[in-house]
């Protein structure tokens, strides 16, 4: 997609969201407090067989991938349901750009069987934290508020204080995978005094993964033997 294709979707996409009641993908009359209708949310394609590792698409016949076998990642699991293309990409880079914290609820709520269904469950959320001067110009951290609507639905506690971002690294996007990594290193600090053992780190997005790897790395430096990694969508490479 053009980037002025993606402007014109995201104006579509607000406008709509200016006149509630309708339909984000189809303009489909709704009830309150819905956003987008049953036959769209079935166009939000799901990975068939994830890896647990990794999130991919996985053919083979184990619960880890083969490139996961060879050469894991740092995480213990990760579970990011949705295909970022399509549909879910359009409402993704609405929520991410765009005041809208209605569609956390729609697309959390709509997925959250993937989440509820992984045992043993962890003991704590914790969202990936934005630093301080970005969550005052953004004036929210989609990562919580994600976490939030987890955390409501499956009865587990979210923490906002146990994960800081210590250095207010340059945007992600755009960057490559070695780049990303470097922008984000140290980034991170964890209180340790939070004692958790088993948690599951919280985003919208999974794209190459360095922001969770770097955050994997400060968890279990500071004592946490098995980190999950929860997220809306994975962004295939
Ligand atoms: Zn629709
Ligand atoms: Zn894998």
């Amino acid at each position: 997609m053009s980037g002025r294709q993606i402007r014109a979707t995201l104006h579509a996409l607000i406008t709509r969201v200016l006149d509630p009641g309708l339909c984000l993908g189809c303009s489909h009359a709704l009830d309150p407090g819905q956003y987008f209708c049953d036959a769209c949310g079935n166009t939000l394609k799901c990975v068939s067989t994830p890896c647990s590792l990794c999130g991919l698409d996985n053919q083979s016949s184990n619960s880890i991938c083969a490139r996961c076998l060879y050469d894991p990642p740092r995480w213990q699991k990760m579970i990011a349901p949705l295909v970022y293309q399509g549909f879910g990409r359009d409402l993704l880079l609405q929520l991410k750009f765009s005041d809208s914290l209605h569609l956390a609820n729609s697309l959390t709520t709509h997925l959250i069987n993937h989440f509820r269904n992984s045992k043993p469950a962890p003991e704590v959320l914790l969202p990936v934290p934005l630093h301080r001067k970005r969550l005052l110009e953004r004036g929210y951290n989609q990562a919580f508020e994600i976490a939030r609507i987890l955390s409501r639905l499956l009865d587990i506690p979210v923490d906002t204080r146990a994960l800081h971002r210590i250095r207010n690294t340059d945007s992600q996007s755009g960057l490559s995978a070695n780049q990303r990594e470097k922008n984000i290193l140290k980034a991170f600090a964890y209180a340790t005094s939070s004692s958790y053992s088993h948690v599951a780190v919280v985003d919208d997005i999974v794209t190459t993964g360095s922001t969770v790897n770097e955050i994997t790395k400060t968890l279990h430096r500071g004592g946490v033997k098995y980190v999950e990694v929860w997220g809306i969508a994975r962004a295939f490479k």
